[in-house]
């Protein structure tokens, strides 16, 4: 584009020059002409002057009187005849005078051509050829002017006799009957305009090269300062920070200042943008390190960032910066979508809770959304899913107790009812009504006393009134606590010999409760005649209780969950040996108390084995 418009631009110069060269070269050709007109008629006064003078001087003055007096009178044929006759003295002064013409102008100009003819053009004299070779000249315009009546008149045309164009002038003579005709070549005066005119021509194309070569080195230092400009962007653009633009000093001192510029202008940016990276570097650490998932949601509903925990948690490996991906992929909950839009319309933070998908299982999630700016959304889970978790416990716990108070209550209030309507019930039926509500006022104390059992253990982080005894010893007791119970279902109470001493230090009616709870469980949940063994083992800091029995037993799913509250494998069969479905989980209690823990092997109709392991 730029070299274009320079061969344009020099174009037009050179046609320029050349106009004006032509133009010049006519104006100085017309001066020329004009002052050689002015020459030639100072030839031809000269001319004049000097006839005069070698008239005068020859004293043949009346001869000469005489030719006018008889060319003024004569008809053409009679002048021509009489011219002749007097040529001799005429031609002589005629050459004369020429001589004298050239020897004074000569000195100018050596190519002057002075011409003497008759008032009808007919040639007497001439410098550059005999004047009887030269035929009559009216025809020529610069004689035709002057015989027509001007007093001179000059013309520039091309002279057939000689070849050569030329500049003629003709004026009358003071003698009038002659025309002196004076003439310069015009190749000398086109020559003088064209050297001129070329040399202008000259001097313009050359100042124009000049120019342009200033031009190109200019050109060339800024090409090359642009080169080095969109090389620093490039690498700039590229992310190297690090390129910057050559600060030559023998480069024009605007370029050399813009360069010195760009270079601080860079090195600022550089800088602010290292801050910026461990700044962002600091932060992105500081967000990634906490333990909470975070992420950040743009208008479009979409991911932008997660933290390291987010990624894990919800099990996203995409990295969002490079990759944003659909909030509701990592969530799977579109109430969250609506909540973001929500937060993204109003600007306010909000707090909800849900229960989401994390890997391969669901945990309950404080939520909470608060706008960065119009567009951006910062997302906070807050795992509660153990709160959570208690909390349903505690709900569905109070559930479950009422429930298992309204049962018996209703039981006794019905009997009591029944009592107090019936006047006439027999005896027997009314100790049948009294032995029931008996039943089951012994099966709420049961209850509630577990609860307060309960409750009581879950209150506690260690445990009260410890003492040292020997666990061998409170078996013993146990067993014959039961024994009656065992007898009457014809099941045998098998104790292991080894050990027969084993002391621990622990709250002694705990520990016989967790002997007395599963020894009972042991019983009641078996058939008639059995067997029920009892291993008592320490290892290391640890004890093991464990209590084999081969009666009922129960499949996997149960066996995951009789440790929970009011959990029953058989519920009617419970209720029917008095059960408040609380005894295992008072057990895993105190094995939590004991820093231990319980569990059970079971098989249907095989048998179940309990295990308790506590540190006493
Ligand atoms: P419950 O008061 O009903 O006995 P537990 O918490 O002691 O409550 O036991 C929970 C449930 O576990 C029982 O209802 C029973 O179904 C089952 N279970 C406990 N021990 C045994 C056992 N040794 N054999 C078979 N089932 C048992």
């Amino acid at each position: 584009m730029k070299k274009r418009l320079r061969i344009l631009g020099n174009i037009v110069i050179i046609l320029a020059i050349t106009i004006v060269s032509i133009l010049n070269y006519r104006e100085l050709r017309s001066k020329l002409i004009q002052s050689n007109e002015n020459y030639l008629a100072n030839i031809t006064s000269f001319f004049d002057r000097a006839l005069s003078h070698n008239i005068e001087k020859s004293g043949s003055n009346d001869d000469f009187a005489t030719i006018d007096e008889n060319e003024e009178s004569s008809q053409t044929e009679i002048t021509d005849q009489r011219s002749t006759e007097n040529s001799n003295v005429t031609q002589e002064l005629l050459e004369q005078t020429i001589g004298l013409t050239f020897e004074t102008f000569n000195v100018l100009t050596s190519d002057l051509r002075i011409t003497v003819m008759d008032e009808t053009g007919k040639v007497l004299a001439d410098s550059n050829f005999p004047g009887d070779k030269l035929n009559n000249h009216r025809a020529r315009p610069e004689v035709w002017g002057v015989i027509s009546g001007e007093e001179s008149h000059s013309n520039v045309r091309f002279s057939n006799t000689e070849s050569v164009e030329r500049l003629y002038f003709s004026a009358r003579s003071t003698h009038d009957n002659m025309i002196v005709r004076a003439a310069v070549l015009m190749d000398f005066l086109s020559n003088a305009a064209s050297t001129i005119t070329l040399s202008g021509f000259i001097i313009g194309v050359a100042t124009l090269v000049l120019f342009n070569l200033v031009l190109h080195l200019l050109f060339k230092k800024q090409d090359k300062h642009q080169a080095d400009l969109e090389k620093v962007l490039i690498k700039l653009e590229s992310g190297d920070l690090s390129a910057r633009m050559e600060e030559d000093r023998n480069t024009f001192a605007n370029y050399r200042k813009f360069a010195e510029n760009f270079n601080q202008t860079v090195t600022n940016f550089e800088h602010d943008f290292n801050e910026m990276q461990a700044g962002r570097a600091w932060l992105e650490e500081m967000v990634n390190s906490l333990m909470e998932p975070l992420v950040v949601v743009n208008n479009d509903l979409q991911v932008v960032f997660a933290n390291k925990y987010a990624k894990t948690l919800f099990n996203r490996d995409i990295d969002p910066i490079e990759n944003p991906y659909p909030f509701v992929l990592l969530t799977h909950e579109d109430k969250l979508d609506d909540l973001c839009q929500q937060v993204l319309n109003n600007g306010k933070t909000v707090r909800k809770e849900f229960k989401l998908q994390v890997t391969g299982r669901y945990n309950a999630f404080q939520v909470m959304l608060s706008p960065i700016d119009v567009d951006h959304v910062v997302v906070l889970f807050n795992d509660i899913s153990a709160e959570y978790e208690a909390r349903e416990l505690r709900s569905s716990f109070v559930a479950n107790v009422t429930h298992e108070l309204k049962t018996p209550l209703t039981s006794i209030r019905g009997f009591v009812e029944t009592l107090r309507n019936r006047n006439n019930t027999a005896p027997e039926q009314v100790n049948n009504f009294l032995e029931i509500i008996d039943i089951e006022a012994a099966r709420l104390e049961r209850l509630i006393n577990d609860i307060l059992r309960l409750s009581d253990i879950e209150r506690l982080n260690n445990d009260s009134e410890m003492e040292d005894f020997d666990l061998v010893e409170l078996l013993d007791e146990c067993l014959v606590q039961l024994d009656d119970q065992a007898s009457e279902k014809q099941i045998n109470l098998i104790p292991s010999d080894d050990p027969t001493f084993l002391p621990v230090k622990a709250n002694r009616d705990r520990i016989k409760q967790v002997l007395l709870n599963l020894l009972e469980n042991a019983i009641k949940y078996h058939r008639k005649k059995g067997n029920i063994w009892i291993d008592l083992k320490r290892k290391g800091r640890f004890v093991t209780i464990k209590v084999k029995d081969d009666g009922y037993g129960f499949d996997e799913q149960s066996a995951k969950r009789v440790f929970e509250r009011f959990y029953r494998v058989d519920k009617s069969r419970s209720r029917m040996l008095g059960g408040t479905g609380l005894g295992l989980s008072i057990v895993k209690h105190i094995a939590l108390l004991y820093d231990g823990e319980a569990s059970v092997k079971s098989i249907p109709d095989k048998g179940s084995t309990f295990k308790v392991m506590l540190k006493i």
